[in-house]
Order: structure tokens, then sequence, then C-alpha cells
């Protein structure tokens, strides 16, 4: 019977990681098994197919779990990615905000180089292979797929990413193995992704978009606050400001709470300087008297909201309540949060295995011994900008490197 050193479960960015690292230790006996007919497929997609790799500025405080995370990243980090990916051949390109790529700008470079090594180190891959299962028979974990077959390994690393993008294979059956291993799984839910909101103006307003700053709110408390672009679309809204949002939204709204976001349209304006200019404006019609200020798509939208019937009227015809609504609209434009679009369309899953049944300096289990887990898998996610993809480097490299130890 052949048994295999370490077996890694999902050959996605964690998985390989894993592999190569648990191989540096020696190992020679590894095997990634794979459902898709290749590896690597989400890598493929990240990063608009440029693959934003990582983030010059990330820190343990860009991740749900900060406490935990810090304890793979005070291990490899950053500049130990950056070493490690240099050292395979890709040199990182900088950009804006401190996203880094390849300096290719092509995601493939990672699996054109991942395929290079995982041939030169001789490093087993079978794909096309659904696991379904893992056992663990005194000293040996027997995982089964689910055609019948069945792989022997002395140590198995679980890294089967979350529920997003569930095309490129990762569909959430990791969780139900660890599950059934007696892992405890918290509630999932897509982060990183476009939120629903209630409005009868979305038709009307879709494709508009605009820099400016969003806010979450709840009961009027700030929770979280982004700047940068703000898209329009049918179903709500999207843009980079809300995909960061999305993850406390969501969290919110599990919690049956009810979460709302601030649409700041004026924001190098004061509100005083606001006034004035409508005091100048009086004898102009209103909907006139806002051109120039504000998106043109916004204007009958606004003043709907607030009550203005006729966008012909001068502005000395409002009302005061009419004015002072279409002024606070301008830097206080609520929308309620009804939900976002499902993991499908988000760039992460929240939740996954709960990380307190983790040893977090080595991503063992606490439940099972010789049972490890890397990448999205674990509850853990990130900011957007090349966190995910550091956390599935960082614990991939720390998974592979604790189970290839003492075999
Ligand atoms: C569109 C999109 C763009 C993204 N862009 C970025 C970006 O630019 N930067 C960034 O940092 N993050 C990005 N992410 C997030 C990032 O891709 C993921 O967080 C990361 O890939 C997670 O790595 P992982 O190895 O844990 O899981 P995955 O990459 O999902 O890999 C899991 C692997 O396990 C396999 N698998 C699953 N179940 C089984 C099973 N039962 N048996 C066998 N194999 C199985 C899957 O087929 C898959 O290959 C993006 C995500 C999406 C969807």
């Amino acid at each position: 019977m052949n048994i295999y050193d370490v077996i890694i479960v999902g050959g996605g960015a964690s998985g390989i990681m894993a592999a190569l690292s648990a191989n540096e230790n020696g190992n020679q006996n590894i095997l990634i098994l794979e459902k898709n007919n290749r590896i690597g497929k989400k890598i493929l997609v990240t990063g608009n197919g440029r693959c934003n790799y990582t983030n010059v500025t990330m820190t343990s405080n860009d991740y749900n779990h900060p406490e935990f995370v810090e304890k793979v990243f005070n291990q490899f980090g950053f500049s130990e990615t950056i070493d490690f990916f240099d050292n395979l051949g890709i040199i990182p390109k900088v950009e804006e905000e401190g996203k880094t790529y390849p300096l290719s700008e092509q995601a493939s470079t990672f699996l054109d180089v991942f395929l290079y090594e995982i041939n030169k180190r001789k490093i087993n891959v079978e794909t096309e292979q659904i696991v379904k299962s893992i056992s663990k028979n005194r000293e040996t974990f027997q995982v089964k797929t689910v055609d019948g077959k069945q792989f022997n390994g002395k140590k198995v690393i679980v890294a089967t990413g979350g529920k997003s993008l569930s095309i490129t294979g990762s569909d959430g059956s990791g969780f139900e193995i660890a599950g059934r291993l007696g892992h405890k799984i918290t509630s999932l839910f897509p982060a990183l992704v476009k939120l629903r909101v209630e409005s009868e103006h979305l038709k009307h307003l879709s494709g508009v978009k605009i820099n400016t700053q969003v806010d979450l709110l709840l009961n009027d408390e700030v929770m979280q606050s982004e700047n940068g672009d703000v898209l329009f679309a049918n179903y709500g809204i999207s843009g980079p400001t809300i995909l960061e949002i999305s993850r406390k939204a969501n969290e919110l709204l599990l919690e049956g709470k009810k979460p709302e976001l601030r649409v700041v349209l004026i924001q190098s304006i004061s509100k005083a300087k606001i006034i004035g200019r409508f005091q100048n404006s009086s004898e102009k019609e209103i909907n006139q008297a806002l051109i120039g200020l504000i998106n043109k798509r916004f204007i009958s939208v606004l003043l709907k909201e607030a009550k203005i019937e006729k966008s012909n009227l001068l502005v000395k015809q409002l009302s005061k309540e009419q004015l002072f609504s279409l002024i606070n609209l301008l830097f206080d434009w609520r929308f309620k949060i009804t939900g976002s679009l499902g993991f499908e369309d988000s760039q992460v899953t929240a939740g996954g295995i709960d990380v307190n049944e983790v040893e977090a300096r080595t991503l063992e289990s606490k439940v099972i011994d010789g049972l490890f887990f890397s990448g999205e898998v674990l509850d853990i996610d990130g900011r957007c900008g090349g966190f995910n993809l550091q956390w599935a480097w960082s614990s991939g490299y720390i998974a592979g490197k604790n189970a290839s130890k003492n075999i």
C-alpha cells in the first residue's frame, strides 16, 4: 500500500503553496488531489487576469481574525512571499494602494511557474479527483473520492477553498468534509461582493459611476467608511468601495440588523458654500441650479427624494424643508441595504473552519492530529487588493512546512 507523506486536498493557490513548502522540508512523497482537470484554475481569474498576488500595505488588521493570522504572517508574511516568488522567477510590480502584480501582468505566470516546480520536484498531482471524505485509522489517513478511489497519507492538508465562484472548483465541499471530521464551521456568507439596496431609482441610475465616499451605517453610527469608485446598477450598488463594505454589511444582515449605506455626493465643498450657491441662484430653476454640482442623472432622482415635484420650480419657490432636504441628500444620501449578490459573484467566502479549533502557529487541527488546513477553507478573509491570495500563500506555506515535519 502506497502511503504518501502528505496529501493535499485542493490544488488552488494555498494547496500548491503547501505542496511546494512540504517539498522544501525534503519530503518527496507528496500528493495533490484536485477536483478539476487542472490545478490553479481560480488563480487565472484573479486581479482581472493579472493576479494581484499580495499588497505592500498588508497587516494582520486587514483580516477578520488579526490575532490568528498574525501568528502565520510572523513566520511567512509579505517579504517572505515576495522573496519566495522572486526565487521562482516572479518579479513584483507594485501599483496604486500597494497592489502587487507579477511584472508579466499575467496570472498565468503563476501557473507556468508552479507547473515547472511541481514537475521538477516530482510532486504528484492527481486531477479529476473529487474528494468526498477523510478518515483516520491509527496513524494513517484515508482520503476517499466520489468515484471510489482511496489515497492513504501520513498527514493531510485540506485546502479546498471557499464557496465563491464555484466554476473554479471551490464549491464548499471542504466545509462538509471538515464538518464530518468534527470541526465547527462558522456561518458562511459572500464577501467582496456587490450589494443590493432598496431604491425605486436604480433603473434610472444604472451605469452611473462616481468617485466619492460611502459609509456603512447602523442606527446612524458609522461602522465603516471607504473612498473610491461607486457604481450604480439595476440590482444595487457596486465598485471597490462597496466590495470593501460588503463583508460587514452581510455580517450585520446575518445578525438580523438593518444596515444602511450613505453615499456622500459632495465631498470637497462645505454645506455653507452649497447654501450660498442656492442663495445666489434663487432665480434659477432648481434643476439648473444643480447642474455642475453633481452628475446630471442624479438630479431628477434627488428632487423626487426631496419631495420637489416640479423640476422647473425656481430655487426661491422651494419651501425651507425642501431645500434643507435637498442639501442634506447631497451630503447624506441613504440606502437601505437588503442583501448582496451571491457566492457566485463574490470574490471571497466569509466564514469557514472555526479558527479556535486550529493551532495558529502550525495550522494543525486541534481535533485530529496530523490534519492541517490552509487558505479560504478556514474562517479567514481579508480586504480586496491582494490580501486573500496573501493569506492563501502564507497559510499554505505554514501548513505545508508543519505537515511535512516528523514523518
Ligand atoms: C473573480 C475573483 C478574483 C479574485 N481576485 C483576487 C486578487 O486579485 N487578489 C487576491 O488576493 N484574491 C483574489 N481573489 C480571491 C482568491 O482567489 C482566493 O481567496 C484564493 O484563491 C483562495 O485560495 P485557496 O487555495 O484557499 O482556494 P482556491 O483557490 O479556491 O482553491 C481550492 C481548490 O480546491 C479544489 N477543491 C475543492 N473541493 C475539492 C474536493 N472536494 N476535492 C478535490 N479538490 C477540491 C478546487 O477545485 C480548487 O482548485 C479573487 C477571487 C475571485 C473569485
